[in-house]
């Protein structure tokens, strides 16, 4: 199972908040999802980093 993990960093304040996992033979795009930031304290886009 080729699942590599990926976190999701805040593009407002470049924080990394979460840890995923994704497949990337199924996903090759870069993830991006809305997501709540404890430094931002709102929803900001966080986005796949390495
Ligand atoms: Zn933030």
């Amino acid at each position: 199972m080729p699942r590599d993990n990926v976190v999701l960093q805040c593009t407002d304040c470049k924080s990394r908040n979460y840890v995923t996992t994704k497949n990337k033979k199924t996903s090759k795009e870069r993830l991006e999802f809305k997501k709540f930031c404890g430094r931002c304290r709102k929803h900001t886009d966080h986005k796949e980093t390495k």
